[in-house]
């Protein structure tokens, strides 16, 4: 008997709606697929009768990649290890879909995680199929003038579009986790604003989030020592607010700040 581990986010998918909503958003026969963590299975057997090219699947706990390599061990190759130490680029050659009923303690951490380790256009995955607790997905997804915008929507976006499917009940988890959950289909981005490095835009956005009713002229005189003229080009009235910065903006403010720095 399986007992649910809180400290690894275990809520499992038990909603045969949810699951089938979830394998039919885009094309896995013939595909590369990457599942995180799939825990009993309950997700990746339904994957499997879509007949994938090839499954790979990244499960933490050793008790659950046991009980999978014992059931489905001869149709996938398991991982028993941790999604944050894995170099995705080194998966597969193939470009992979990915799904994954995220533990929602590391879901943010996961998603920023893979959106750095982007080379250029190289995009290791090709879809990812992401559950999200529902707050975390709305800060994903909202656009600038919300409440919601900020750090993660405006790197999120940056390399990614990206879709909402469905919000999902506690109900189709066991055990039930306290939050609603929301599905979102997330896809490289082809065309987007070169930044040499993506850590300068995680520095910019988090300093001017860092106090979000906050006008923007004492994060900007901080990150610019003072020096009017990027304000000025980019036409950006210091008295707003950080969540009053289109996401352009953001993109064009990191490659002036790299620019300054050399
Ligand atoms: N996919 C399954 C389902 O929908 O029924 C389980 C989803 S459950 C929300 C999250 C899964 O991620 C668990 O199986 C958990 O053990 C696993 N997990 C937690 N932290 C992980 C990590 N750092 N790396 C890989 N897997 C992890």
């Amino acid at each position: 008997m399986i007992k649910a581990k809180k400290s690894l986010g275990q809520n499992f998918l038990v909603d045969q709606k949810i699951i089938d909503t979830i394998v039919n958003i885009v094309k896995i026969k013939d595909e590369s697929i990457l599942e995180i963590g799939p825990g009993t299975g309950n997700l990746t057997v339904d994957i499997l009768k879509k007949k994938p090219k090839k499954m790979i699947v990244i499960e933490k706990d050793n008790q659950l990649a046991q009980l999978l390599n014992k059931n489905l061990g001869t149709k996938i190759k398991i991982i028993n290890d941790d999604v944050l130490k894995i170099d995705e680029n080194k998966i597969e050659n193939s470009s992979l879909t990915v799904f994954g009923n995220l533990p929602y303690n590391i879901s943010t951490e996961i998603l920023c995680k893979w959106i750095l380790n982007i080379k250029n256009n190289n995009y290791w995955f090709n879809h990812l199929i992401l559950m999200f607790q529902k707050e975390v997905a709305n800060r994903i997804i909202s656009d600038f003038n919300t409440k919601d915008y900020g750090r993660l929507s405006i790197l999120a976006n940056w390399r990614l579009n990206i879709k909402k499917i469905c919000d999902v009940k506690p109900h189709s988890f066991f055990p039930r986790p306290k939050v609603d959950s929301s599905i979102l289909l997330l896809e490289p981005k082809l065309e987007f604003f070169p930044i040499k490095n993506a850590k300068n835009l995680e520095k910019l956005t988090r300093t001017f989030f860092m106090h979000r009713r906050k006008m923007l002229k004492k994060p900007y005189n901080q990150l610019f020592n003072g020096n009017l003229k990027v304000a000025d080009k980019l036409k950006i009235n210091l008295n707003m607010r950080p969540q009053n910065l289109d996401f352009e903006t953001y993109y064009k403010l990191t490659g002036e700040y790299e620019n300054l720095r050399g």
